[in-house]
Order: structure tokens, then sequence, then C-alpha cells
């Protein structure tokens, strides 16, 4: 039994970690302050390859797996929250769906274009009115000849309104079941559609460089072609995008935690207080201690969701444990970290303010902790 990495995902989380290092830190803050959307990052990052990290190499895909994806968040994360969400949600939340769930045709079409980084596409599954009950979808589609008709609005959509997003999936009430429950298909909605308006994006507390915006949708036709997956199966389909997804949001979480630790053992060496390194000091000594714990756990806990998943095995409670235990953990890794920099951690420009700003939404992300405990408590027969 071994948790260390094989050679090929020891190579992409080298070279991962050195282009965040070398490329991307120097950037954050400009982008943070300035709420600008990091394009020029974005492509070097599609020339890497990483867009196509787990997609076959038919469709531009690096012939990689999701674990390899998981690895590389993990350590763009340890730098910059903004770029890790924005290639999380690209490739779980964009071109996956396509993936698992497109015809040959749709496929062709995106998939070429998604796994290169050219393009972004996302995933429109919450509305202003419904989050974690996004099974009460109110956007609604209706087949008119061989054309879907929609109507509605969506909230939060990440990567939906940059100039390279190509399309955003939604979700669409598109009938009822015989027991009263909505029938919810997924439709692709290529961006420049008439009536489709991506509003301005929002002023968030955190991942201030990545992009995300509310959505609307007023008679918006396209062909019925663009119906993804079978009709009825689309809120089934999401679902199962959101358990994987939880694994790539808990590696994110797991990159936060160990920047923090990153970042406060080289400030316990540089900054002095009564005369001497402030790591000098038990007290800080035990905060890094704790707070490298936390982090190789969280590490072991998407660690084994993603192996899971991988051998073909359930993974939904495993997942939901690693989303849960990291977030949670980079939550406070990101508290102490600051705590550890002192007033200098209150700075915008020091890099544990950012992370404490990143870590908050990862509790709520992707479905909340509170969902993530009654998918573990449901899970248990609970
Ligand atoms: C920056 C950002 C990016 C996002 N990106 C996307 C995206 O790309 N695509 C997308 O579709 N969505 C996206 N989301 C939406 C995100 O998934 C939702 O915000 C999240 O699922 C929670 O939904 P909500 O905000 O409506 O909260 P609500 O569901 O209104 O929850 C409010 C509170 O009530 C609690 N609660 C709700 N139901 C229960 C229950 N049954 N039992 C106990 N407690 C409960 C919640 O845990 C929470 O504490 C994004 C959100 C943000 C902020």
């Amino acid at each position: 039994m071994s948790f260390a990495l094989d050679e090929e995902h020891a190579a992409l989380r080298d070279t991962v970690r050195e282009f965040a290092r070398e490329v991307i830190a120097p950037a954050a803050f400009e982008h943070y302050e300035r709420h600008t959307f990091p394009y020029e990052i974005i492509r070097q990052m599609g020339k890497m390859g990483l867009f196509g990290l787990p997609f076959p190499e038919e469709y531009g895909g690096m012939g990689g797996d999701y674990f390899a994806l998981c690895v590389a968040l993990e350590e763009l994360a340890r730098v910059d929250s903004s770029v890790a969400i924005t290639l999380e949600a690209a490739i779980s939340l964009g071109a996956m769906p396509i993936h698992r769930f497109g015809t040959p045709e749709q496929k062709a079409t995106w998939l070429p274009r998604l796994t290169s980084g050219e393009a972004l596409a996302g995933f429109g599954l919450t509305e202003p009115g419904f989050g974690s009950d996004a099974g009460g979808t109110q956007t609604r589609a209706v087949l008119d000849g061989d054309e879907w008709v929609i109507n509605g609005s969506k909230a939060f959509i990440t990567n939906s309104g940059t100039d390279i997003t190509a399309f955003v999936t939604v979700t669409a009430r598109t009938g009822t079941r015989p027991d009263g429950s909505p029938e919810i298909t997924a439709i692709i909605v290529p961006s420049g559609t008439p009536g489709f308006t991506v509003a301005p994006g929002y002023s968030k507390v955190g991942w201030c460089a990545s992009d995300t915006h509310e959505l609307h949708l007023d008679d918006v036709r396209v062909p019925a072609a663009n119906q993804l997956g079978e009709r009825g199966r689309g809120f089934a389909q999401f679902l199962r995008i959101l358990d994987e997804g939880r694994i790539a949001i808990a590696a994110l979480a797991t990159g936060l935690a160990q920047g923090c630790v990153d970042e406060s053992v080289r400030y316990a060496h540089d900054r002095h207080a009564f005369g001497q390194p402030i790591g000098n000091f038990q007290a800080i000594q035990f905060k890094i201690a704790d707070m490298e714990t936390r982090a190789h756990t969280a590490r072991l806990a998407y660690y084994d969701a993603a192996a899971r998943m991988l051998a073909g095995a359930d993974f939904k409670r495993q997942a939901a444990i690693a989303k849960l235990h990291a977030s949670e953990i980079a939550v406070t890794n990101a508290r102490e970290a600051t705590q550890v920099h002192g007033g200098y951690g209150f700075m915008n420009e020091t890099p544990v303010a950012r992370f404490w700003r990143d870590a908050k939404i990862l509790e709520i992300g992707e479905g909340t902790s509170e969902i993530q405990r009654m998918i573990i408590a449901r899970d248990l027969g609970v």
C-alpha cells in the first residue's frame, strides 16, 4: 500500500509547481486587486496541456486521469485559488459533462477547443432562488419544432462571461413526471445566442480573478441537437458531475491549506520579535505543525476518494468527506496563517490575506458543508 505519486503524476506535480511559483505567483496580487481575468496565464496553461489533463488524446486531451487534474489543482491553489478554480470549473464543470454525456458530434464540436484551453465553458445549475435545492430549477425549456426555447435565470456561474467562453450548459425543466416531480434536461447554450445575457461580474470577497456571473435566458432558441444526454436525465447527470467535482474541490482546498503552511514557515524564519525569529516560539511552531497535519490528512482523504473513483468503486461518501474536511481545514489554516503573520497578514498584498478571503467559498461552492454532511449521513443509512 502506497500513497506515493507514480512517476507521471510526480512529474506533473513538479511542472505545475514550478509554473505556479514562477509565473502565477508574481501576477496573482495584481489580478486579484483589479479583478481582472488572467488571460495570459490561462493561455500558457492551455499550451502546457492542463485543460486537457483527464481527456482522451483523440479530443486533444493528455490522456491522463481525474487524479492528474487533482494533483495539478493542489499545486495551483497553493499559490492562487482564482487560477485553480478557473481550471477546476473549466474541466470538471465545463468540458466533463460533454465528455461524459455528449453525442459524438457534440464532442467533436466542443472538446478540442476546451481541452486546448482556447475556449471555456460553464455549468449553469444554480439559480437566484435555488442553490442547495437545485432540483427546484425554475428555468424552463419547451420544444418548438427542432428548437429548444429557454427562459429563466442562473446565478453564480463560473467561467460564463470571459472573452473565450464558448457556451454554458444549463439545466431546465422540460416537463413534469407522472409523480409530479420536475423533468430536468441539460441543454448547451452557446455564448452570443440572442436572448442569452451575461450580467456584469459579481463583486466577490474572494476568487477575485475568477469569472462569475448571473445569466438571463429570454426566449433563447437553440437547436434540439444541443440537448446534452437523455431528456429528463439532466439533474442526475449533474449530480454525478458534482460528486467528481467534490474531489477536485478537495484537492484545491488542500492546496490552499498547504500554501498557508508554506507562507507561515517562510515568515516564521523572516520575522523577528523579542530579538529572535518568531519560529523559535513554541506557540508559532505548534500552529504550523497543526496546519501541516490538517493539510496532510486532507490530502489523504482526496487521494482515497480519487483512487476509489478511478477503480470504479463507490466514491460518493468519500468525495463528500474529502470535500467537507479539506474545505473546513482550509478555512482554519487560512485563519491560523494570518495569525502567524500578525498585522501584515491583514494586508491584501500578503498571500495569506488572499488565502483567507479565498478559503470561505470552499465551504459553500459545489455543495455546502451542510449538504456534504447530509450526503455522508444518508450514505450511512441515517
Ligand atoms: C463564487 C461562486 C462560484 C460558483 N460557481 C457555480 C457554477 O459554476 N455553477 C453553478 O451551478 N453554481 C455555482 N455556484 C453556486 C454554488 O454551488 C451555491 O452557492 C451553493 O450550492 C449553495 O447554494 P446557495 O448559495 O443557494 O445557498 P442555499 O442553498 O440558499 O443555502 C443557504 C444555507 O442554508 C443551508 N441549507 C440549505 N439547505 C439545507 C438543508 N436541507 N439542510 C441544512 N442546511 C441547508 C446551506 O448549507 C447554507 O448554509 C457558485 C457560487 C459561488 C459563490
